[in-house]
This record gives C-alpha cells, sequence and structure tokens, in this order.
C-alpha cells in the first residue's frame, strides 16, 4: 500500500514537473493519461474537452488507435452539466457500461479491423503495461469530471480490458489525476488569452500611428514599433537592446539626457509624465523635430518596471511655426524698409525752407519710384505666396514669346543700374510657348533683380535661351557673388536666404526663388541654379514647347 502510495505521488509530482516546464497541453495532458492509467491497471484512457458548444471532444488518448477514437463517440454523451468538487467520487454518467459495450461491439463490427482488441491493431500508440498477449477486449470504464472554479470543463476516462470493476479507492486516486488535468488545461487556456491578448497589444504598438517605445530600467530598447524606425531611420532590429539615449539622442534645457532622467537610479521617483521637444539626428544625418511623453510603469509593490516613450513627429508643426515668426519678422522689415526712405525723401523734398535744384528732386523722386517698385514687387509676391499656399495659383495660358518678354524686363532694369551691363543673346528662331505671360514676367523680374542685387561690383548680366524638340531654355546669368553646392536646392524654399555677409545686408523676403520655381513647375517646366562662390550665378529654366 505504502508502494502504491509512493508510486502515486511520484506521478503527481512528474505531472507537476511536467506542467511547469512546458505548457504544451497535449503532452502534459498524454502524460497525466498514461500515469493515471497504470496507477489503475487499466490499459487504455482518453481525455475530452468541453467546446464552446458544450459538447465533449476528445483531446488526448492513450493505448487508443487514433483512427478510432470518433467510435467512442457515445461515451461523450450525457454528462452532467453539474459537478462538485466533493462528491466526485459518485458522479457517474448514465448508462456508461452499456455505452462502452455498444462502442466495444461495433468496433468489433468494423469491417477493416476484424474484432477489435489489444495487440491485435497494427496502428496507434498501444503500448499496455500489463497486458501480455493479445485478444483483450475493454471491459470496464471509469469517468471523473475534470472541475475547474465549480464549472466542469472535461472528462477523464480509464479503460480496463481485464480485472474487476473499478473501486471506490480508483475513482479517489484518479481524482487526483483529474485534478492535475484541470489545472493543465486551465493553466494553457489562461497561457493562450495572454498570449492572444499580447498579440493585440503587440498589434496595436506596432500599427500606431505615433511612435512607441518601451525602455527597461537601464534604459535599453525593449519594444521598438514602425512608425519609430520611419522616424528615427533605425530599423527594430538595430535599435533592440540599444541605449535609448543612442538611438533618440534628446536633452532637456540644463543639456541633461532626457533617458537619463527617466532612470529610477538618479530618482528614486520620477515625474509621472515627462513631455520635452526636440531634434534628433538621423543616421543619414537629416533633422526630426519630435514630441516625447515619457511615462514610468511601477509593479504593484512600486518598482520601477519601464518607461513607456510616446513619441510624435512634429517637425511640420514647428517648420510653419518658425515659418510665421519668420514671415511676421521678415515682412515687419522689409515693408518697413522702402517706406521709411520712400517718406524720408517725400518728408525732405517737400521743405518749405528748402530750395531744391532739378537734378536733386529728379534724384529723390527717382529713388521715391525705385523703392515703391521694390515694395509692390514684395507686395505682389506676398500675395502669390499667400495664393500659392491656399492652392489658388491659376495659369492665364497664352501665346508667350520669352525672348521678347525677356528683352522687355531686362530693359527696364537697364535704367534702374549704372554699375551692371545687360546682354540679350536669343537664337532669332526662339520658338514661342504656352503661357502665362505675366507670371513668366514676374519670373524674369525676381531673377534680373537677384542677378543686380547679389553682384554688388556691378558686371555683365547675360540673359538668353536655345531651344531643343522639346524644351525652351532661359538663363539669367551674373558674376555675382555665388551660391555654393550646399545652398542650391534650398535657396527655392519658401524664406529661404542663403548665409552670406551680404544676403544679410541686402534686402529680400526669400520668396523670389520659391515664386519662379512654382511659375515654372505649374507650366509642366523645372528651374536650377549652376554656380559656385565668387563665380557667379546662371539660373536655368525650361518650359514644355508642346
Ligand atoms: P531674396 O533675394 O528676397 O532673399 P530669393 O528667394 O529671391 O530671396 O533668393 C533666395 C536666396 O538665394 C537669396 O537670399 C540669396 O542668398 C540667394 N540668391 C538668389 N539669387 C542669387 C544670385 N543671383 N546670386 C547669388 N545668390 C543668390
Amino acid at each position: 500500500m505504502i508502494d502504491y502510495q509512493l508510486r502515486q505521488r511520484e506521478y503527481l509530482l512528474e505531472i507537476s514537473r511536467a506542467m511547469t516546464s512546458r505548457l504544451d497541453l497535449p503532452s502534459v495532458l498524454r502524460l497525466i493519461l498514461e500515469n493515471a492509467v497504470e496507477m489503475l491497471q487499466g490499459q487504455a484512457g482518453l481525455i475530452a474537452l468541453r467546446q464552446e458548444n458544450g459538447s465533449l471532444r476528445v483531446q488526448a488518448s492513450y493505448g487508443l488507435p487514433r483512427g478510432l477514437l470518433h467510435l467512442f463517440a457515445p461515451l461523450l454523451t450525457d454528462i452532467p452539466a453539474h459537478a462538485e468538487r466533493e462528491d466526485l467520487i459518485r458522479w457517474t454518467i448514465p448508462n456508461l457500461q452499456m455505452k462502452l459495450s455498444l462502442v466495444v461491439s461495433a468496433i468489433g463490427l468494423g469491417p477493416s479491423t476484424g474484432p477489435w482488441s489489444f495487440g491485435t491493431v497494427p496502428y496507434g500508440p498501444v503500448r499496455c503495461p500489463g497486458t501480455k498477449g493479445s485478444g483483450h477486449r475493454l471491459r470496464q470504464v471509469v469517468a471523473l469530471p475534470l472541475i475547474m472554479e465549480g464549472i466542469l470543463i472535461g472528462v477523464i476516462y480509464i479503460f480496463r480490458s481485464r480485472g474487476g470493476t473499478f473501486s471506490a479507492n480508483d475513482r479517489q486516486v484518479l481524482a487526483s489525476f483529474a485534478d492535475q488535468a484541470a489545472i493543465a488545461v486551465h493553466n494553457a487556456r489562461l497561457y493562450q488569452q495572454l498570449a492572444h491578448e499580447k498579440r493585440r497589444l503587440d498589434a496595436i504598438i506596432e500599427n500606431s500611428a505615433d511612435g512607441v517605445m518601451i525602455l527597461d530600467p537601464q534604459r535599453r530598447i525593449r519594444i521598438f514599433n514602425r512608425a519609430l524606425e520611419e522616424m528615427t531611420g533605425w530599423s527594430t532590429e538595430e535599435a533592440l537592446r540599444q541605449p535609448c539615449s543612442r538611438v533618440l539622442a534628446l536633452r532637456d534645457r540644463q543639456g541633461k539626457d532626457i533617458c537619463e532622467a527617466m532612470c529610477p537610479l538618479s530618482q528614486p521617483k520620477p515625474e509621472e509624465h515627462l513631455y520635452v521637444e526636440g531634434d534628433i539626428k538621423r543616421p543619414d544625418d537629416s533633422i526630426v523635430t519630435v514630441g516625447i511623453t515619457y511615462s514610468p510603469l511601477y509593479d504593484r509593490e512600486g518598482h520601477f518596471v519601464s518607461v513607456i516613450a510616446n513619441v510624435r513627429d512634429i517637425t511640420r508643426f514647428r517648420e510653419a511655426e518658425e515659418m510665421k515668426s519668420t514671415f511676421v519678422s521678415v515682412i515687419s522689415h522689409e515693408l518697413k524698409s522702402p517706406v521709411s526712405i520712400i517718406k524720408g525723401y517725400a518728408d525732405t523734398l517737400r521743405r518749405e525752407d528748402a530750395q531744391w535744384d532739378a537734378d536733386t528732386l529728379r534724384q529723390g523722386l527717382a529713388v521715391i519710384a525705385e523703392e515703391s517698385d521694390r515694395l509692390n514687387r514684395l507686395i505682389d509676391n506676398l500675395l502669390d505666396a499667400s495664393r500659392l499656399q491656399a492652392s489658388a495659383f491659376k495659369l492665364e495660358l497664352s501665346y508667350l514669346q520669352v525672348d521678347k518678354l525677356a528683352e522687355k524686363v531686362m530693359e527696364e532694369f537697364r535704367t534702374q543700374s549704372n554699375e551692371h551691363m545687360f546682354t540679350l543673346d536669343f537664337p532669332p528662331d526662339f520658338p514661342a510657348v504656352r503661357g502665362d505671360i505675366e507670371r513668366s514676367r514676374q519670373v524674369l523680374t525676381n531673377l534680373l533683380s537677384n542677378a543686380i542685387k547679389y553682384s554688388p561690383r556691378g558686371g555683365l548680366i547675360r540673359t538668353g535661351g536655345w531651344a531643343d524638340d522639346d524644351w525652351v531654355y532661359v538663363y539669367v546669368a551674373d558674376e555675382g557673388i555665388g551660391i555654393p553646392k550646399s545652398e542650391q536646392e534650398r535657396i527655392f524654399e519658401r524664406f529661404y536666404r542663403a548665409e552670406s555677409p551680404l544676403s544679410r545686408r541686402t534686402e529680400g523676403a526669400g520668396l523670389g526663388l520659391y515664386l519662379c520655381k512654382e511659375v515654372i513647375e505649374v507650366h509642366g517646366g523645372k528651374i536650377w541654379v549652376e554656380s559656385a562662390p565668387g563665380r557667379g550665378a546662371k539660373f536655368i529654366f525650361k518650359l514644355p514647347r508642346g
């Protein structure tokens, strides 16, 4: 008896170990069956679990060929729905013994298997301890419910092909195996639920439009989602396990690493949430402005477990804000200076106590006219820039002879500057295109006025063009300060002014080239510059011929 109890204890221990070391439910259930069959000196066993619709389905078997399991279906019916742990021993399935006889004779009548019995079936795991020889039909069955939290979740069946009926003690022993099976099923279901929730959460994090990053207490990256990959230029693979300050090197106003600030070692109880904004440098050296909310997570005992960082790309808001403030300062400066010159000259010229000779008068009025033109151009550019932003930029297409137009615009400038020489070089058969005359005038005006502005020492300003089968090309070239390669793309951006002492001294809103580019591009053309510092600049645009 002691030996028997010892064996039972060993079996149960083995099952517990299996349950904690692996979560693969079918193999744990099979182990339980195998041990229960041995303890009860049976030859076969089944565990059936309750499905969502309430019916039972075989989930594990021992000592029975798989191909015949469906024939055991009658044993899985009429299961009492309620079962108390206390009266497990008395729990029965009505007519179970009779159903077994039916199943056995059904198997016996099966055409291909012949009279079914242990040892004669050529397939299935027929490993029956204590069953030597063959020809033993299943004769006895005992069934006990698997109960978890008062609910029947399945049934365990043990079969004997010889020996007497199952005793009350057998049922008692089987009850502990049934308990183990119930726990295994429960654990597996909890695990499945957990895995499902985790997958759901992973999918939410992965597909979130905001960047999400989870850090461990050592501030190493544990989770890094797709939006962050795009924002930072780091792939998840590269970013995982990296210290967060390497991937998102953000500092607060005092220059302290933000990730450090969230570290529990330096600060036992960091602020609940921390929002910071700053620039991060991507591996390709481009800059992204981000706003990050850091939220520390604690477990129930108050230990710091991780930090969740929510990262939002605010580059566009930043740019829009910067643009607004640039706009205000540029406008106030650029509008004010011609107005104060005009006012100064007008006040001087109309002084009653002074007598101005005709020459001084003409010079003064010329300055007023020039500054008014400048003001006009600036206002036009501003209006167009705001129209462009509102997408209300419409072209009025007509027959356009760019060479003739360039000549006119150039003549206007020729009268304004004594320090510069102007030349025109178009072939006589320069083709006309369809284009907006006023807009094109604006392009040429901006290019020529820049050529003058950025050639403070005077020089030659050449305007000309050529054509091929598809395009007409027009250029405006000067001998001025030139533009470094690194700035040649950016000068076409709104409000962008290249960094140079001259640019700083020269009036301008950084809108001229932006408008040129927009106008040329709505025509289906392209504009670019060829230049080097100190070697002048040649702006070229092309318009489609067809
Ligand atoms: P603005 O002249 O009002 O500053 P633009 O958009 O016309 O604005 O030009 C942008 C910048 O490009 C200028 O500030 C200047 O630095 C540079 N730039 C434009 N044209 C020339 C040129 N012909 N030579 C040298 N630099 C130029």
